[in-house]
């Protein structure tokens, strides 16, 4: 598996790499948006991200915004936004990213019906994703919570757009979320990319591992199981700590105490490990 942390939009992208660097995360996953890591950002300071990156041997993956729908009932206000992904799928690929998720959110059924919405979604994303991997991307769709598709609604899609899945364990873990097992056992080798986090078992708290209702240890042995490859912490908190330590409790869970602390043991020169120094 290989551990990765996503940027706040809110706050400076560059700082944020540099902090993952420093907790020694594998990849930033960077999600591209307003107000602070807008594509126009990203053409702007293509080398300064790059070399913040490679300064720590950090991969990328992105994430596009949370605010964009892909089934907008007006075809021209869908066109648009479809433009701005596009915008976006092309700052990702300048960071050489070959993984990018979007949402799947769909629209109030007093707006659109779930029907209408789904149908609108496959026309987008047929043209989505072939956008994407025209540009060598892996166009990816996470789930998230009963506002957006269910299980039975991503089959439907995935029969006509045959696309990869983020699998948000948090998501799957809220009141209308419909648990990791169920989306394992129906969506298999299609997962290929995992978002972390932890909550009350309702809504979508964002917290660190542990700090929620989640059996954290189970989800980490079912993921293992079936699933070998990237993992984002998507941990809410302006508390850096609560991500470290969440990093932790992942790598422990996944390769055990033992493995753990040995490989610390490689990652600093002599006089340089930051355990010793708090
Ligand atoms: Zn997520």
């Amino acid at each position: 598996m290989i551990i990765g942390a996503m940027n706040n939009p809110h706050k400076g992208l560059i700082e944020q790499i540099h902090l993952f660097g420093e907790m020694n995360f594998d990849y930033a996953e960077i999600t591209i948006e307003n107000p602070h890591a807008r594509p126009e950002y990203v053409e702007k300071h293509k080398k300064d991200i790059l070399d913040a990156l490679s300064s720590y041997n950090l991969g990328t993956l992105a994430h596009l915004p949370w605010y964009f729908s892909i089934a907008h009932p007006y075809e021209r206000i869908q066109k648009a936004i479809n433009a701005e992904f596009v915008h976006a799928f092309k700052a990702a690929q300048l960071l050489g990213a070959k993984k990018i998720t979007l949402h799947s959110e769909t629209l109030s059924p007093s707006i659109q019906s779930r029907e209408s919405g789904v149908k609108n979604a496959i026309s987008s994303l047929k043209v989505l994703h072939r956008e994407a991997m025209n540009l060598g991307l892996d166009l990816l769709i996470e789930n998230l919570d009963a506002k957006s598709m269910s299980i039975k609604e991503f089959q439907t899609l995935f029969s006509e757009v045959d696309m990869g899945m983020t699998l948000d364990v948090g998501h799957a873990h809220t009141a209308k979320g419909e648990g990791l097992d169920n989306y394992l056992k129906a969506f298999g080798p299609r997962v290929r990319h995992v978002h972390l986090h932890d909550n009350m078992g309702v809504n979508d708290d964002h917290l660190p591992l542990g700090a929620g209702k989640m059996d954290v240890k189970k989800a980490v042995e079912t993921l293992k199981s079936k699933y070998d490859g990237t993992i984002t912490l998507e941990v809410h908190s302006d508390d850096p700590h609560y991500l470290e330590y969440s990093r932790q409790r992942l790598d422990i869970l996944l390769h055990g105490k033992k493995r753990h602390l040995d490989d610390q043991n490689y990652l600093y020169p002599p006089g340089q490990d930051p355990r010793q120094k708090e």
